[in-house]
């Protein structure tokens, strides 16, 4: 029997006041349910937005030494239970166990990295022009935030979110995404049985087309975190705009690899394709562009090619597996008509491209690694995020062509270099119009220390992770002490 999933409001497991629940299928074996969650209404919004309210004017009084001690219980608590948490992130969204697992301990990595924040100064001594003065800076925090996260990245997504905000002394309302509330009602737990008070944290499972207003604009919420779409995002900004709330935004990505004649061809053909097929594509930093130097692209199309075609596609609780299927039906149908646009527009389909089908697949969402050549920047596949396992390699004639072409775009995330010209990686690392830049690395990828997020329509601005998170989870204090010395 499949379990009902309950919200977690003010301390305690409830169901949603409409009754009704959203049933979850594999992605890898449709058929098989694997659990119900809460279709919660505005007034569940509503009430976890009071229970964080109330619970936050004891939270924020607490040192943040105290809260960080938390943080770190529920580190250990996720890393204890690692095998069942990546079961269901893997049932619920396909990602592969291996890399389900990975993220369960990433999770538990930013936990601690979070909780150790918590013994880091958070202001300074300043001088003042009245020697009777003692000045200085302080940090608090902004009040309840509003969490909303993605499906892709279901365990370390929420947790660099929720993390912060809770070690700087603000609670959650927590809206995950659909597609990955059983995974999000696990981490839920993880935070109940460390010792998160009542209220701290609060998860409302439910649509966001429906939740989302409510969870934006409510008057107690003063400020909101999102990753995900540019068009949700975008209007989740203008209604922060106008209620003067803080918020934050990661979106997409279109990023471009650039592979010089001079760059060791071999490492970069695999972190290439890593970069583009890791995780079936869905990351916001993946590789989804790769401009070549005209007198290596054959050589680079026939390294890629031996690559790709080791990749073993299938239900990614199998560990062999090193490609799984995309998150869902409408993911599924979104890279198809990606794929089905880049040969309309005249891209050359060199690779795969096909659904692949059968009863090894057992009618899951399986799509083949998929390379375009000949593309040009005109094209669709260059130009909007497809968020699948889909790489179109655009031939160029030098390192200039290829940086001018890899910034013309909406994006802005994260960008690569593969050179061994020192003149060259310092030249990009100065010009690529992105917040993530790598030189001889992949694009995905970050480190719980290191600030992330990225430059143009990828993101608000601000950062998150490492001490830059700080930023947008506390306010500055301003303190002037006078005394008579
Ligand atoms: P969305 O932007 O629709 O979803 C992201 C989150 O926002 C989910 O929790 C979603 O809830 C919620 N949401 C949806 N509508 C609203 C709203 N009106 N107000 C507030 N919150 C809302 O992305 P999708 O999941 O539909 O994916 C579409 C595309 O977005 C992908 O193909 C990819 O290109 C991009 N994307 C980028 C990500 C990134 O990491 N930058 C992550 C995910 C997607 P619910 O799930 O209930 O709809």
């Amino acid at each position: 029997m499949v379990s009902n999933y309950l919200n977690y409001i003010g301390g305690r497991w409830t169901e949603s006041s409409t009754g009704e629940k959203h049933e979850h299928f594999n992605p890898a074996k449709p058929s098989e349910s694997i659990g119900f969650t809460q279709v919660s209404s505005i007034e569940d919004v509503k009430e976890a937005v009071q229970q964080a309210k109330v619970a936050f004017s004891d939270w924020k009084q607490r040192s943040s030494v105290e809260r960080g001690e938390i943080l770190r219980k529920a580190a250990d608590f996720l890393e204890e239970n690692v095998q069942e948490i990546a079961e269901i992130a893997t049932k619920e969204m396909g990602k592969r166990i291996v890399e389900t697992k990975g993220e369960v301990l990433r999770g538990a990595m930013i936990l601690r990295y979070f909780a150790q924040e918590g013994m880091r100064k958070t202001g300074e001594m300043l001088p003042s022009a009245n020697p009777n003065n003692t000045l200085y800076t302080t940090r608090v925090p902004v009040g309840v935030v509003s969490v909303i996260s993605p499906w892709n990245f279901p365990i370390a997504i929420p947790i660099w979110k929720i993390a912060p905000a809770l070690v700087y002394g603000n609670t959650v309302v927590w809206k995950p995404a659909q597609d990955a509330g059983i995974t999000a009602v696990k981490i839920a737990e993880v935070f109940d049985k460390a010792g998160l008070p009542a209220g701290v944290l609060n998860i409302v499972n439910g649509r966001g087309s429906a939740l989302g207003n409510s969870i934006v604009e409510h008057e107690d919420v003063a400020a909101i975190t999102f990753t995900g779409s540019n068009e949700v995002g975008r209007a989740i900004g203008i209604r922060a705009v106008a209620q003067n709330k803080k918020y934050q935004l990661e979106l997409g990505g279109k990023n471009p690899v650039v592979v010089l004649k001079d760059a060791d061809i071999d490492l970069a053909a695999k972190l290439t394709v890593e970069g583009c097929m890791k995780q079936t594509g869905q990351r916001c930093t993946a590789t989804s562009r790769v401009y070549v130097e005209e007198a290596i692209y054959d050589l680079f199309m026939e390294k890629i090619m031996r690559i790709v075609k080791d990749i073993k596609v299938g239900d990614g609780i199998n560990e062999s597996v090193t490609m799984g299927p995309v998150a869902s039906k409408k993911q599924y149908e979104t890279v198809c008509s990606y794929i089905e646009k880049g040969i309309e527009e005249g891209g050359n389909l060199y690779y795969g491209g096909k659904t692949l089908e059968g009863p090894d697949y057992q009618g899951g969402y399986f799509i083949e690694p998929t390379i375009f050549d000949n593309v040009t920047n005109e094209m669709t596949i260059a130009k909007e995020e497809i968020f699948g396992p889909v790489l179109a390699v655009i031939r160029v004639a030098n390192y200039e062509e290829a940086l001018e072409k890899a910034n013309d775009t909406i994006y802005g995330l994260s960008a690569s270099l593969f050179t061994t010209n020192l003149d060259k990686a310092f030249h990009f690392i100065k010009n690529s119009e992105v917040g993530l830049v790598q030189i001889n690395g992949e694009t995905g990828g970050a480190e719980p220390q290191a600030p992330f997020g990225g430059m143009k329509e990828s993101s608000s601005g601000t950062r998150e992770q490492g001490q830059a998170a700080m930023e947008f989870f506390t306010s500055y204090k301003t303190v002037t002490i006078t005394t008579k010395m």
